[in-house]
């Protein structure tokens, strides 16, 4: 195990469980699947469960930032790396894991096998109810109600995104599911009045769905600067015009924890 950034590494060994089997229908898995790194942050005992590809081409993606590895794991890898783990939440996220055809099985896994809490971030493209039978909390991600804008920034129209939106919101509250929003605030694009009306849809359904602004990370390629606190505050003010429980990321807040590459 490596980390990710400066710090304590050399202690990952110690949350590792020993002697750990996997079940025997799991043992036999050669096929390849999109998980290109899974991290673990043994504060938090939590892992994230990296998936490579997307149904997006958001012009200001994070990932722009990062070396992917073209190199994805096998199916027996994921499942033995989880395994030996001391983790008690599996984040998965990508990429989009909801392209990926063996996200379904991984995350069965964590949840019956591992007795973890898993935690879904998708941009609900491709979302459908089967998706979200082994997970507990789903965050989607909305980049924009106005259509030229999501068109413009994903490459994709948002009618989709919105219909799956209100379907994902019926199932988590049947099946006892959390559901949250989140967004990128940028500014002069993703600017307050697109905040607010990315608000004002999520009101629509249930003004009681817990709502995130981000402040955009400049990317590699992409004109835009980062938001200064007081138009992140801005934005903040306008949310919780519409909404009861909104939060923001500044971006420079600290993260908690180490972050282990397993
Ligand atoms: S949906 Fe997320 S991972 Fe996919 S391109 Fe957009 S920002 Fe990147």
């Amino acid at each position: 195990m490596n980390e990710l950034h400066s710090g304590e590494g050399r202690e990952a060994s110690s949350h590792v469980v020993e002697n750990f089997r996997l079940p025997l229908h799991f043992q036999h898995c050669c096929e390849r699947t999109g998980v290109y790194r899974i991290t673990f942050n043994p504060e938090l005992k939590s892992v994230c469960i990296f998936f490579r590809n997307c149904n997006f081409k958001c012009k200001g993606c994070i990932r722009k930032n990062e070396r992917i590895p073209s190199r994805t794991m096998l199916m027996g890898e994921v499942l033995r790396k989880l395994s030996i783990l001391d983790a008690s939440l599996a984040i998965f996220m990508g990429g989009e894991p909801t392209v990926h055809d063996e996200m379904p099985e991984i995350a069965e896994f964590c949840k019956e096998e591992l007795g973890m809490r898993n935690v879904l971030l998708t941009n609900a493209y491709s979302l459908t109810e089967e998706h979200l039978f082994h997970f507990d909390d789903v965050c989607i991600s909305l980049k924009a109600i106005s259509d030229e804008i999501h068109r413009d920034f994903t490459g994709f129209p948002n009618r989709r995104v919105l219909k799956n939106f209100i379907i994902a919101y019926n199932f988590c509250k049947n099946y006892g599911l959390s559901l949250r929003a989140e967004s990128i605030f940028i500014p002069s694009y993703i600017d307050c009045d697109e905040i607010r009306r990315i608000a004002r849809f999520i009101s629509e359904i249930d003004d009681e769905i817990p709502y995130r602004i981000d402040a955009y990370v400049p990317v590699h390629g992409a004109i835009w600067r980062s938001p200064r606190c007081e138009e992140m505050e801005k934005a903040l003010k306008i949310a919780k015009e519409h909404l009861r429980n909104v939060s923001c990321l500044f971006g420079n807040e600290k993260e908690q924890g180490r972050t282990l590459l397993v």
